[in-house]
């Protein structure tokens, strides 16, 4: 029979993950289903952090068998969880194709921050960051960036709740902006998802200064990773980002970005020993932001294997931070937390040297 559902829907099948909400209506219109089944659908995979189909009970056996018949949820089964001494975690998982994915879990007084990735390895080159040695080896699909804010739930421990998500894991997030985006509306959304306020959010960039602007619809808090203050130390450090915009395009794209009110920009900058750690880079950095509505994230490098740079000593770090306070900008020291794990800002990556694996925690 031409043009029934059954026929419609089948396709190889989609994983209902994979499906975004106007895709997962028309599944529901090709069954034949009420529209506000779409609603239900949802609900159980972002909401319930459904694993099965079965576990679908407001949807009729019949409903749920048609449905197992044509498609899967496609959760991701495999999971390791390494723990920091310090109780960051790190979660890698395996993805269909076998590559794997890092995030991070911090907790931190009263926060607990989810750090999460956009791409496997990245699409730049930035000389201090694993991630960036790695190469890009593909673009994250919206579901698999969220995959990890459900695995991240599924492992919390008693008592704990998420209160903040940052885009600072492997990847460019504004190199991969629409599954960024698209994950980041199902995140957002409150009537079917699990409805994160944007403003818990922050996406990091290196600094694609033409893409910033995508980043105020979505509601979120937009990071820059600036690290140098003159063109040639940028473009020794981070030579690919570097190559697409200058110093003076990014902080002009700075400067126009749409600020909501009450809300500031956040420039981070990762001190390397003797590199850009100096009181002339401090106080450059400040007549680069000055007037911008902003703070700034020190970041002491984290070392990995192999790396040329080396993490200033505290005495340095605080020298920095007290020359962008002095000229009245906000400027806060990054802890670095689950270094041990390689789970630190720029140490995510295929790296899992053994003195790791022994950190498995198989709870
Ligand atoms: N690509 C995005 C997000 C990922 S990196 C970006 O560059 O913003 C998140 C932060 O970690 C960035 O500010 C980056 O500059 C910083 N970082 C990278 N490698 C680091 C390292 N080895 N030690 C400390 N910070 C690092």
């Amino acid at each position: 029979m031409v043009g029934c559902p059954m026929n419609t829907v089948s396709r190889p099948a989609h994983h209902l993950l994979s499906l975004n909400e106007s895709e997962m209506a028309e599944l529901v219109a090709a069954f034949g289903w009420p529209a506000y089944r779409t609603g239900q659908i949802l609900g159980w995979l972002y909401q319930r952090r459904a694993r099965t189909i079965a576990e679908m009970t407001d949807l009729s056996q019949a409903d749920r068998a048609t449905l197992s018949a044509r498609t899967r949820i496609g959760r991701i089964p495999d999971c390791v969880v390494f723990r920091s001494a310090d109780s960051t975690r790190k979660l890698v998982l395996t993805l269909e194709d076998g590559l794997e994915v890092e995030a991070v879990l911090i907790p931190d007084n009263d926060r607990l921050t989810l750090c999460v990735s956009t791409q496997v390895g990245c699409t730049l080159d930035c000389g201090f960051c694993l991630t960036g040695t790695m190469g890009l080896k593909r673009n994250l699909k919206p579901h698999e960036i969220i995959e990890q804010v459900l695995t991240a739930q599924d492992h919390l421990e008693a008592g704990e709740r998420l209160s903040n998500m940052v885009f600072m894991g492997m990847g460019e997030p504004l190199a991969n902006l629409n599954a960024m985006s698209e994950a980041i509306r199902r995140l957002t959304n409150n009537t079917w998802g699990p409805g994160w306020s944007p403003r818990r959010i922050t996406v990091s960039t290196a600094g694609l200064a033409s893409r910033l602007k995508d980043v105020a619809p979505l509601g979120v808090n937009l990071a820059v990773s600036l690290n140098a203050t003159t063109d040639e130390q940028r473009a020794r450090l981070m030579p690919a980002v570097h190559g697409m915009a200058s110093l003076k395009t990014l902080l002009l794209a700075c400067r126009r970005y749409p600020l909501a009110p009450h809300r500031r920009l956040t420039f981070e900058y990762v001190l390397l020993a003797g590199v850009n750690d100096l009181a002339d880079d401090a106080k450059r950095l400040v007549q680069l932001i000055r007037g911008i509505r902003c703070k700034v994230n020190l970041i002491p490098f984290n070392p990995f294997p192999g790396s040329v740079f080396r993490r200033p000593p505290d005495r340095d770090v605080l020298a920095f931070q007290a020359i962008v306070r002095e000229a009245g900008i906000d400027a806060f020291i990054r802890k670095s937390r689950g270094r041990d794990v390689l789970g630190a800002c720029g140490q995510l990556g295929n790296q899992s040297p053994p003195f790791i694996r022994s950190n498995l925690d198989t709870n």
